[in-house]
């Protein structure tokens, strides 16, 4: 087991660093003010080959693998969790087109998309469908050599903003998570409208919005994966989308940190820094523990993925110990700098509203536990003590 970045990880990590540090951390405070999204930065993402760090270098990518991908996307969620969200999002289009696209939607798509040039969204939930994704009723009917799709999404991040979308739906209702199918839907196709760009908590600066199929009709070469294999898509982006949720939390819960511990051991109160008292010290003791804890298990999956071993159980881990710690490490980090903190003159009360959406997109915290507990059960089922 090896405990240090090797060399060409570190120095991705510092380009990456630096751009985060120069170009996003300067805009990060006008963005979540504005709610307004930010295509430069994306492009610029693009050209510096962020989007595509994962891709082969025959598809245009760096081919760096995800442990590299997790670190980067670290290192932009400590300057804006909204641009890391962004980043996870393309990353997660790539890594499905990779994977499920045919060669004429990865020619069509994977350039497009890994340039920052144009956007697409992923499709899953529902009004009446979350965490019970299975349960979708948007549907899609063959006529002829099209397929007619009719339903709404809810909750789409990028939708306002996308070129195309990838939509779960349903080809065969008898057939449960065998029976769903997904679809490659461009903007502008008959029978597609985008809800209004929703008002969020926060991560201001993704756009989210509903998206309504009236029969909206696709050719039958908009299929994306086989018919009947959209569950498994789905799973299979999910899985690694966990990561790059984990390494935004992450991303979150670091920067909060640093924040917190230079405030702690400068300001004073009753004579001396307030780090020294022990009420203050602990929770940046436990956050510096849990930060290490969770990047070990978010590298961890990471190198399960990049060593092509099963790793649902490993994701879920580090999605949900990085986020449930962002959510209290940012609620601290406000904590130990008092009312500065509630102030919007410093950023821990942003990071305090983009981390919530860490615990509740892509799973929910509870998900993911549930996920780990039938792994935990399944594993252990024939367990003997020797
Ligand atoms: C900002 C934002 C962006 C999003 N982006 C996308 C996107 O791009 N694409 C997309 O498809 N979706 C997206 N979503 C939807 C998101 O994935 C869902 O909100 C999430 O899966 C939870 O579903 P739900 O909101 O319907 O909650 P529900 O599933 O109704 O859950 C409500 C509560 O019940 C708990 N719960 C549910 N079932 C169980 C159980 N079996 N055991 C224990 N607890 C349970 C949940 O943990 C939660 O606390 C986004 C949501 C938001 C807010």
């Amino acid at each position: 087991m090896n405990f240090q970045v090797d060399e060409t990880n570190q120095e991705i990590r510092d380009m990456v660093r630096h751009f985060a540090i120069e170009v996003i951390s300067p805009r990060a405070k006008e963005i979540d003010e504005k709610d307004e999204f930010f295509p430069d930065i994306v492009e610029k993402a693009g050209e510096l080959g962020i989007l595509s760090m994962e891709l082969s270098e025959e598809e245009g990518g760096i081919d760096c693998g995800t442990l590299a991908s997790v670190m980067c996307n670290e290192e932009i969620s400590r300057a804006s969790a909204a641009v890391s969200n962004v980043i996870g999002a393309i990353h997660l289009h790539l890594g499905l087109l990779h994977r499920f696209g045919s060669k004429a939607q990865k020619q069509r798509w994977i350039p497009a998309l890994s340039s920052g040039k144009q956007i697409g969204g992923f499709a899953i939930t529902e009004p009446d469908s979350g965490s019970d994704a299975a349960s979708i009723k948007t549907s899609a009917v063959r006529n002829g050599d099209n397929w007619v799709i009719n339903g709404s999404k809810c909750f789409i991040t990028l939708a306002p903003v996308s070129d195309m979308l990838i939509v779960l739906t349903s080809t065969d209702p008898t057939k449960g998570v065998h029976g769903l199918t997904c679809f490659i839907v461009e903007k502008g196709t008959p029978g597609l409208k985008v809800g209004p760009k929703e008002s969020m908590m926060g991560q201001h600066g993704v756009p989210v919005s509903s998206v309504y199929f009236d029969d909206c009709t696709i050719s039958k070469e908009n299929m994306f994966g086989e018919e009947g294999q959209g569950f498994k898509i789905m799973m299979s982006g999910l899985d690694g989308t966990r990561l790059d949720v984990a390494a935004c939390a992450l991303g979150l819960s670091q920067a909060a940190f640093e924040l917190a511990s230079n405030y702690a051991a400068n300001r004073k109160q009753f004579g001396q820094p307030i780090g020294n008292f022990q009420g203050v010290g602990f929770m940046l003791a436990e956050m510096a523990t849990e930060i290490e804890a969770g990047r070990l298990l978010l590298y961890r999956a990471a190198q399960y993925r990049d060593a092509g071993i099963p790793y649902t159980k490993e994701a879920s881990m580090a999605k949900y110990f990085c986020s449930d710690n962002a959510m209290m490490h940012t609620t601290n980090a406000v904590q130990i700098f008092g009312g500065y903190g509630y102030s919007k003159e410093y950023p821990l009360e942003r990071f305090m509203r983009d981390a919530k959406i860490c615990q509740i997109y892509d799973g929910t915290s509870q998900i993911h536990r549930l996920i780990i507990m039938r792994n935990v059960l399944k594993e252990y089922k024939e367990f003997t003590c020797n």
